[in-house]
């Protein structure tokens, strides 16, 4: 049975399993769940390694694995292996050696095979979406998101012919043309984090693999499955062996990437602590760098804005994905007396009726945490804001889903009376925890934005034009939305924030990928004609000469 197979198979099993009789939560919740016994079964069936994938066929590697969880049922379910450094020598072996054939490949055969891909991403969805959820803890509909925004990058990445088409002028001399040309730097890596399994490698992949090279990928440990699951179904669509390799590992695997001086770029997106080493050790490596961070995105809430519209962008762009998203609005600064207090009491209503408990089920809103760890440090940032004076007017601390004991859960906090110096401000969370921080003018509100370390996105809630435009000439942040609290750009356009939330110069996907991952070769060209002939020119080649 091959893998494919394996995974209907199993989603079979899954699909008969979901609909089996269902318990319900004690707290908010409004659908069917798996109960106990069915998750039993579910993990039985999962119940293996991932490995790597290398010259397109998996590779087993002896030594260190780690656990991968179920976050909704606190399960493990597979163990991940652990590139060492001759596993990711191997990988970079295959990919250098698949380079000197793939670069030579035509853009538009690697755009036959670009089409293939997304096809087969979208016949495969299912079996994807089922795989994010089950490791990351994401509704099915988000995961369904997720990977939509991943496809788009893949139909940028199949424009390839029409993006790589150089810039040629004529006559910038006396019989003389130019023209700047495109080329593949070679092997380049990715590493990225584990709150978009899918999506944010392809951020990576399809373009610097469109544009000639070849690529390993080193997807978080924590979620691992769905990366290499794609990565198969690029094979599947016709990839030659090397082209795209994934190791599985940490940080041992990863410094061995960044110090192979084979792989010439390195796309990173994880936290800033990370971002910053990964930018500095690559870049001493002279390697090409873009590292994404980490963030802390606020919107601002104008007393004119639509408040019963606010609400409900907030509350998807606070809570969705339990807050785990670099574009998640952690903090809303809010003008207004009246409508902050309108605001307030929208969101909390929106709260009680938040739907939480297991991804896999169609009626949840709101899955677990990703890991007991990461609810652990959640946890005690809720706990740091009541010290320093926050008024926590929800709170979701204490959320029990019956039949779910085990998994992540944390239900939806809210903080007003939050204050610029409090540490629930000054870090990044990423989780349920959503801020509140009164301010008395527009100005006052944009200082506060942007007097903060990170700037990824924001968002105006307004009806007023003006205040929007001076919004959007005047804050420190690369994503800008108005009434729009998730101004994720769409595939092409190109994704990357400001300050501390990424070093390096060109964006994610988009027109900046395809500059990240060429180098510009510009060539002047005179063919001796005419029986012209020169004598030695010594002064420096201009038109005037
Ligand atoms: P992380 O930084 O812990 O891990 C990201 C990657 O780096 C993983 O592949 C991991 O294996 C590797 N890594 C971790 N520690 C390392 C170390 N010491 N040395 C070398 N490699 C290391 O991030 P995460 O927890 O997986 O993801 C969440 C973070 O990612 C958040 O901060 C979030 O804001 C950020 N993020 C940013 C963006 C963006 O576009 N700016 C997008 C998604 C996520």
């Amino acid at each position: 049975m091959n893998l494919f197979d394996r995974y209907r198979l199993e989603r079979l099993i899954i699909l008969i399993t979901t609909h089996s009789p269902q318990l319900h939560s004690m707290h908010q919740y409004k659908g069917p769940t798996l109960n106990d016994s069915d998750s039993t079964v579910l993990d039985q069936s999962y119940n293996d390694f991932v490995t790597h994938y290398i010259n397109g066929e998996s590779l087993s590697s002896e030594g260190r694995t780690l656990p991968v969880t179920n976050p909704a049922t606190g399960k493990v379910i597979r163990q991940v292996m652990l590139a060492d450094e001759k596993v990711v020598k191997r990988a970079v072996d295959a990919a250098h050696e698949a380079f000197q054939s793939w670069k030579d490949f035509t853009p538009t055969k690697r755009a036959r095979v670009l089409f293939q891909f997304k096809q087969l991403l979208e016949d495969n969805a299912d079996e994807i979406t089922y795989l994010l959820t089950e490791e990351h803890g994401k509704t099915r509909e988000d995961a369904k998101g997720e990977l939509i925004r991943g496809i788009e990058v893949v139909e940028y990445a199949c424009g390839i012919p029409e993006l790589l088409k150089g810039e040629f002028t004529q006559h910038v001399g006396p019989k003389i043309n130019s023209w700047s040309q495109f080329e593949p730097l070679g092997v380049v890596a990715g590493i990225t984090p584990f709150n978009f399994p899918a999506m944010v490698p392809m951020w990576m992949y399809p373009i610097a693999i469109a544009c000639g090279n070849t690529f390993v990928l080193k997807p978080s440990e924590v979620d691992p499955s769905a990366a290499k699951y794609c990565a198969e179904l690029f094979y599947e669509a016709g990839l030659p062996k090397g082209v795209l390799n994934v190791v599985n590992g940490d940080k041992e695997a990863v410094d061995a990437l960044l110090d192979d001086s084979r792989i010439k770029a390195v796309s990173f997106v994880g936290s800033t602590r990370v971002a910053q080493y990964i930018h500095q050790r690559a870049s001493e490596n002279h390697k090409r760098v873009q590292a994404l961070g980490g963030a802390k995105n606020h919107a601002l809430l104008m007393p004119d804005a639509d408040i019963e519209q606010a609400v409900n962008a907030t509350m998807g762009a606070a809570y969705g994905s339990c807050g785990e998203r670099c574009m998640a609005i952690s903090v809303v600064a809010c003008v207004g007396e009246e409508s902050t207090q309108k605001f307030i009491q929208g969101l909390q209503q929106a709260i009680d009726n938040l739907a939480i408990g297991n991804g896999m089920d169609d009626n949840v809103e709101m899955g677990p945490l990703v890991s007991a760890t990461h609810r652990e440090k959640v946890l005690n940032y809720i706990q740091y804001g009541i010290d320093e004076g926050a008024k926590l007017v929800v709170d979701g601390r204490g959320l029990s889903i019956e039949g779910l004991d085990n998994g992540y859960f944390l239900g939806p906090c809210l903080f007003d009376e939050v204050t610029p110096n409090m540490k629930i401000h000054q870090d990044e969370i990423f989780g349920p925890v959503l801020s509140i921080v009164r301010c008395d003018t527009q100005e006052a509100a944009m200082q506060l934005i942007n007097e903060h370390p990170y700037g990824n996105g924001t968002c105006i809630f307004t009806r007023d034009g003006e205040a929007a435009q001076y919004f959007v000439e005047n804050i420190k942040a690369g994503m800008v939305g108005v009434n729009v609290p998730l101004p994720v750009p769409a595939a092409t356009h190109s994704f990357g924030g400001w300050k501390s939330s990424l070093f390096g110069d060109l964006y994610a996907y988009g027109p900046d990928a395809i500059r990240f991952y060429t180098r510009r070769k510009t060539i002047t060209q005179r063919w001796p004609s005419g029986g012209i002939r020169e004598a030695a020119q010594y002064a420096f080649p201009s038109e005037n000469v």
